[in-house]
Parts: structure tokens; sequence; C-alpha cells
């Protein structure tokens, strides 16, 4: 790893540790490396806490707009100095449900929108044909900034982008989200597993259904696997229906 990569990753790893030292703050939840020394034990002791429910759509104290705030001009990893635009996300901030691709191409890093080229335009007609609007759902990536000539995203990037995924799905507290490709399923689920084994069912992220199916930009090589996307997708639209999404 280059210097400047070494530094852009702690970097990233004590804005993250920063950010979710406030998390813990803001949900009363005790931090355990806080020093004791001058405590007395009662003081030391720490009630156990239950498990905080997940906030529904809409409900939690984080807001979209607070997590893209919080990202600012974001210099976390080094793909910051080769991005034309940031792409934060964009959609519903209250959907039912969300898709999470791998990194914005060309076309989104030049709008700074994402999935807004050919392969974005292949999502927008899975949305259409699931009876949806673009804006009726939520639609972002792992990592943020483009990374050069579309290669795979770096497992320090994706360490560095992350925790801004998490927040933007903490605060829209979606009811299934569609993770579109290897790079989303595996970051989401932290399964070392290809996207074959691991479509076709839902699995559990933070409690959340996750529905890992083909990227657009694969269908757009291998028509083939639109049936097998097709399929994916109407257990997303039962599902949604079943939980009145
Ligand atoms: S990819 Fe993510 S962590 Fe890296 S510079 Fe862009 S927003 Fe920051």
């Amino acid at each position: 790893m280059r210097e400047e990569e070494a530094q852009a990753e702690l970097a990233g790893m004590l804005v993250s540790l920063k950010d979710q030292l406030l998390w813990n703050r803001e949900k009363g939840r005790p931090l355990p490396f806080v020093c004791h020394r001058n405590q007395t034990p009662a003081e030391r002791r720490v009630e156990p806490q239950a498990a905080a429910p997940r906030p529904g759509p809409g409900e939690g104290s984080l807001n979209l707009e607070a997590v893209r705030e919080n990202l600012g001009d974001c210099r976390r990893c080094s793909l910051a100095a080769l991005r034309k635009n940031l792409v934060f996300g964009e959609g519903n901030p209250q959907a039912a449900l969300v898709f999470v691709g791998e990194a914005p191409g060309a076309e989104e890093d030049r709008e700074g929108r994402p999935f807004v080229g050919s392969a974005g335009q292949l999502l927008t007609k899975i949305i259409g044909a699931m009876g949806l609007e673009r804006e009726d759902v939520y639609i972002c990536n792992i990592l943020k900034c483009r990374p050069p000539d579309n290669r795979d995203p770096e497992p320090q990037e994706i360490r560095a982008c992350e925790p801004y995924l998490i927040k933007q799905l903490q605060a829209i507290g979606p009811q299934v989200i569609c993770a579109l490709g290897t790079f989303a399923a595996k970051t989401l689920l932290k399964k070392d597993v290809p996207i074959t084994a691991l479509r076709g069912r839902f699995h559990s992220y933070e409690g959340i259904k996750v529905m890992p199916t083909y990227h657009p930009a694969y269908l757009l090589r291998n028509p083939a696997a639109k049936k097998l996307v097709w399929e994916d997708v109407q257990m997303i639209m039962k599902e949604l229906a079943r939980e009145g999404g």
C-alpha cells in the first residue's frame, strides 16, 4: 500500500471511529473503552442495555441530509482525487426498497447521480416493471466515487466508504434491500460467496431483508440472466406487498 493510501485509510478509520462514538452517544450506549481510573466502582458499573429497536422508515434521528453533510467533500480514500462528482444516492428518503450497487461509472461521475448510464437505464426499466418509479425507491452504491476505468473496488476503499452506506440505510429504514452484483452483496452480507450462490433467496442485514441479484451491467453483457433477475424482483414485490410497502 502506498504511503498516501495508508494515510487516507487511517484518516478514514479515525473519522469512522468518531462517527461511531457520536452515534453511541446519541443512542445513549456505553463507551466501553472510556478510562475509568477516576470513577468509583458504582460509577464504573454499566447497566446492561436492551438492544435498541431499529427505527422504522423515517423514524430514525439520522436523516439523509445529515449523512450527506457529514460526508462533506470526502477525502477518506484515494478515489477522491480522481472524481468529478461524489455520487451520494437519490430517491425517496423513506423508501421501502433500496437498491445498492457497486460504484459510480463514467456517466454517474459526470452527473453526480447514481445509475444514469446504460446500466442505470436498465435498472430504471426493472423498477418500472415492478410498477414503481425511480422516485419511489432509493438508489445508491457501496462507493460514492468512481474507481478508475471502472475497476473493482479495493478493500480499503470499501472500508472507508461503507460507514456512510450504513448511515444511509439507518436513515431510510427500508423493508427490503436489493444488492446489485457481487460487491454489494458481499459487502452487505459479509460473505465471500459468488452472486450466483447468493441470489434467489432472502438474506438478512441488520434485520432488513436483502435480495442479492445480478448487476444491470452484467445483464447488458448476459441478457439471458434477465429471467433470473425477474425471478428475484418478483420475490421482492411479494415481500413488499406482504409488508404493505
Ligand atoms: S469513495 Fe467514499 S470514502 Fe472514498 S473519497 Fe469517495 S466518498 Fe470518500
